[in-house]
């Protein structure tokens, strides 16, 4: 029977969601769904000292707009629970308690102090800083001795000698030296288990078969093997993707723009887009058509497809992903993405319908949501400021003609239509000889006020007759 594949996400609620570490669900995701497995959301919350109490709900927020809702989870719950590791304390110690009594780790009675000087004792040698296996075979009367003088151990792993090979489903075999392994901590001094110890412990009862996270871990993995070791747990499958970097090669960083998730939502994209873009970057993908919506993503992605080397972030590129699913998109769903960008705008009185439709004409002209709002004016009653192109636009030989025309053929329809539009521009043509630029720059100018935008036979429309008329006068009045 082939198993059922269960994969996680796993952060550490200590700011909000990184848009590299959001690529990193966004795999797993692809992959449950791919294989009609599980995602999973557990909350590494082990590091009191960097712990944000706000962050987990921030972070969930944001992989619930992405598109990725997990299977199981801290707020979802299932089987495998508690799903925030700050909750699993108990756990981690009957865990460490098995390794303690198997001789497969030992307390460790170093202080920080003593560890530091450790380190640059070696370092002044020009040995690598390492710790030394110091406590690693106390006798009953030294540890007692440690204990008498209050200190508190943590909990060292008895690293074996030999090395440990990782077979990487993105980076194929990796072989490591346990001795650059050192005898490192599972358990702080203070109870708290370290990363790796809980990452493999938590990995392991939850039944995880894949774990795919980016390739800043790849060092863990053999400490977290020889645990799954240790423990008699069977390891599951690792792909450690390369990881997302700015333009230079850089890290991304906030340099080079947004870095949160949460940013990117603010800027107006949209999250079809953002993991489209996502799913297009650093391979992963098959070739094909690039402005794709999930089911599409699903049936092209695997594992095997992500390219080794890093990814390299590139705004265009989001900014054409995001334009290509505008486009795509009706104008009534637009809209409704769209309410938070414009909401300073007075639209209580203004038909849904009516509104739906600018948002259609409007799509043409903008990569993002925030810049509906450029646009939103010339659809709505008031005063426009003329910019400095339509008012020399105006200016041109034939401008007062093209707009008189205009007002004239405009006069004479019951409505404007924009099946009407290639019967109107004719019949501009022959009053007044005009064509082209010419023609419709002074047009576009005295009805939106602007140089550029949305195409006239998409505007007039939703103008109307009246207010067609009425800017065309006040344009000729200026
Ligand atoms: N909490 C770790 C991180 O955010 C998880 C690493 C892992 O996926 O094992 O980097």
């Amino acid at each position: 029977m082939k198993e059922r594949v269960r994969v996680r996400f796993a952060p550490s609620p200590t700011g909000l969601l990184h848009i590299g570490n959001a690529r990193t669900a966004f795999y797993n995701k692809l992959f449950a769904l791919k294989h009609k497995g599980s995602f999973i959301l557990r909350i590494e919350d082990t590091d009191v000292a960097r712990h944000d109490p706000a962050a987990e709900a921030a972070i969930m927020e944001d992989l619930r707009w992405l598109g990725l809702a997990w299977d199981e989870g801290p707020d979802t719950g299932g089987d495998h629970g508690s799903y925030r590791q700050s909750e699993r304390t108990e756990i981690y110690q009957e865990h460490a308690q098995r390794l303690l009594q198997g001789k497969k780790a030992y307390p460790c009675y170093c202080t920080p102090e003593e560890l530091t000087q450790m380190r640059e004792d070696l370092l002044a040698k020009g040995e690598r800083p390492r710790y030394l296996g110091t406590c690693r075979g106390l006798s009953a009367q030294q540890v007692r001795e440690r204990e008498k003088e209050g200190r508190r151990p943590s909990l060292r792993f008895v690293v074996p000698e030999g090395a440990t090979v990782v077979q990487d489903i993105i980076h194929g075999k990796k072989v490591f030296a346990n001795n650059l392994l050192e005898d490192f901590v599972i358990v702080r001094s203070d109870g708290r288990p370290a990363y790796n110890f809980a990452a493999v412990v938590d990995d392991a009862l939850m039944a995880i078969t894949h774990v795919i996270r980016g390739e800043d871990h790849l060092p863990n993995t053999p400490r977290q093997i020889l645990l799954y070791e240790a423990l008699g747990f069977t390891p599951p499958r690792f792909a450690h993707h390369p990881l997302m970097v700015a333009p230079e090669g850089e890290r991304l960083s906030k340099r080079y723009g947004a870095t949160s998730v949460r940013a990117y939502r603010a800027e107006g994209f949209l999250p079809q887009a953002v993991a489209n873009y996502l799913a297009l970057l650093g391979g992963g993908i098959s070739g094909g058509e690039e402005i794709i919506i999930w089911e599409e993503m699903v049936k092209r992605f695997s594992l095997e497809g992500i390219a080794r080397s890093p990814a390299t972030f590139d705004i265009g590129k989001l900014r054409w992903v995001n334009r290509g699913h505008l486009r795509a998109m009706s104008g009534e769903d637009i809209l409704r993405n769209a309410r938070p960008f414009i909401q300073d705008f007075p639209l209580d009185k203004v038909d849904d319908r009516w509104l739906a439709q600018v948002m259609d004409a409007v799509k043409e002209n903008v990569e993002t949501l925030v810049e509906i709002k450029e646009y939103l004016p010339i659809f709505l009653p008031g005063e426009f400021s003329v910019d400095d192109e339509a008012r020399s636009a105006l200016a041109e030989d034939g401008a007062v003609e093209a707009v008189k025309a205009m007002e004239a053929v405009v006069k004479g329809l019951k409505e404007v239509k924009e099946q009407d539009f290639p019967q109107i521009v004719a019949e501009l043509k022959k009053r007044t000889g005009l064509k082209g630029k010419k023609l419709f720059a002074p047009l576009r100018a005295a009805l939106t006020s602007r140089a550029e935008g949305p195409e006239l036979k998409n505007i007039l429309p939703l103008l109307g007759k009246q207010v067609i008329l009425e800017r065309l006068a006040q344009a000729l009045k200026k």
